[in-house]
C-alpha cells in the first residue's frame, strides 16, 4: 500500500473588513506586531506557483490571496482571537471558499440585494463592504437563534446598509421587491465540503436538502427584476450542486444563463462534475489543491437583449 499523504491544514484566511479599516491600516498594524508581508507579482507568479508559496508559508510571514484582494493568507492555525484587529472587527476570520460567492458576484455600490439564507452573516457583511454600504441588503434567516447572531454580527462589522428579516425566503413575495438586482442563496446543506463525512450522511437527508435547495433557487429566479442569482453551498455533492443547478436551468433557461466565472479566477482548475454540459461554468473548490474548504458556486445571470452584460 502506498504511504498515506500527510494532510496539511489549510492556511488561516483573514478578510480585511473595509467598513472598519483600510488595507493600509491593517498591514501597518500587522507590521507593528512583527508580521512580514511576502509580496509576489501576479504577472510573474502563476496560480500553481502561488499555491506552492501558500503550502510553505510559515513563521511570521503572510501573503495576499491570488484572487481576492481583501483576503490575507497566514500560516495554518495562526491565532487571531486576542488581536486588536479581530476585536475591533477590522479583520474577519473567513475561509477563502466562503468568500468566493461574494467575490464572484461582481456586485457594485448602489445595488439592491437580497441575501436569502444569511445567518450568521459572514457573506452579508462581506457584501456590505463590497458595495461600501451604498445600496441595500435585505438579509433573511428563518432560524430565530441564528437570526440573533446575524443582527449582532452585522452591527459589529459596521454593515449599515443591511436590514434583517426573520422570515422564510420562499415566502417572500417577488412582486414586493421590484428593485432587487442580485439575490444570494447559501442554503442549509450537508456540509460535506467542510468536514462532514459523506458516508455518514443519509441518502434521505441528501434528498430532502436537495429538494429544499431546488425550491429556494427556483424562487430566487422568479423575482421579476433580478439580474444575478448566486447559488452556493459548502457541500461537494452533485445532488446539492450540479443537479440543483440543472433543474433550475431546465425551468429558467429561457431567462437565465450561467456566467463564465473563470474570468475572475485566473489559473483556477476545479470546476463542476464533467457529466454536466455547464461543468466549466460552475466553481467547485478542491480542498487538496486550492487550500481552502470544499465549496460550490454557480452564478445565474439574466439573458439581456442589450449588449450590457451582468457577468
Ligand atoms: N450565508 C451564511 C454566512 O455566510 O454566514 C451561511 C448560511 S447557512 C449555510 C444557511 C442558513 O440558511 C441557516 O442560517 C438557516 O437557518 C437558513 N435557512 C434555512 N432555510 C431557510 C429559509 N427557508 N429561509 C431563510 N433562511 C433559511
Amino acid at each position: 500500500m502506498p504511504p498515506k499523504k500527510k494532510k496539511v491544514p489549510f492556511p488561516r484566511y483573514v478578510r480585511i473588513n473595509t467598513l472598519v479599516a483600510t488595507a493600509d491600516d491593517v498591514h501597518n498594524q500587522l507590521a507593528e506586531k512583527g508580521w512580514i508581508l511576502y509580496s509576489y507579482k501576479k504577472e510573474s507568479v502563476t496560480y500553481d506557483d502561488y499555491l506552492d508559496l501558500v503550502e510553505n508559508l510559515e513563521g511570521s510571514t503572510y501573503m495576499e490571496d491570488y484572487h481576492i484582494p481583501e483576503l490575507l493568507v497566514f500560516p495554518p492555525n495562526t491565532p487571531f482571537w486576542n488581536s486588536e484587529l479581530y476585536k475591533e472587527n477590522a479583520i474577519v476570520l473567513m475561509d477563502k471558499a466562503s468568500c468566493l460567492p461574494v467575490f464572484l458576484a461582481s456586485i457594485k455600490p448602489g445595488y439592491n440585494i437580497i441575501d436569502g439564507c444569511a445567518a450568521p452573516g459572514n457573506k452579508t457583511s462581506y457584501m456590505a463592504a463590497t458595495i461600501n454600504n451604498t445600496g441595500s441588503i435585505t438579509a433573511l434567516d428563518n432560524n430565530p437563534e441564528r437570526f440573533k447572531t446575524l443582527n449582532k454580527l452585522v452591527q459589529q462589522r459596521g454593515a449599515t446598509c443591511v436590514s434583517t428579516l426573520l422570515e422564510d425566503f420562499t415566502k417572500l413575495n417577488p412582486d414586493q421587491y421590484p428593485d432587487v438586482r442580485c439575490i444570494f442563496l447559501d442554503p442549509t446543506c450537508t456540509g460535506s465540503g467542510v468536514g462532514f463525512h459523506q458516508d455518514k450522511i443519509s441518502e434521505q437527508r441528501v434528498r430532502n436538502l436537495a429538494s429544499f435547495q431546488s425550491m429556494v433557487l427556483k424562487h430566487a429566479l422568479s423575482f421579476p427584476s433580478v439580474k444575478k442569482v448566486i447559488y452556493s453551498t459548502c457541500s461537494v455533492m452533485v445532488e446539492e450542486n450540479e443537479e440543483v443547478v440543472k433543474k433550475a436551468l431546465d425551468m429558467y433557461q429561457h431567462q437565465f444563463k450561467l456566467a463564465d466565472i473563470k474570468k475572475r479566477l485566473p489559473g483556477w482548475k476545479n470546476f463542476g462534475c464533467e457529466d454536466y454540459s455547464f461543468s466549466k461554468k460552475v466553481c467547485k473548490t478542491n480542498p487538496d489543491v486550492d487550500k481552502c474548504q470544499g465549496f460550490f458556486v454557480a452564478k445565474f445571470v439574466r439573458k439581456e437583449k442589450s449588449t450590457c452584460s451582468e457577468d
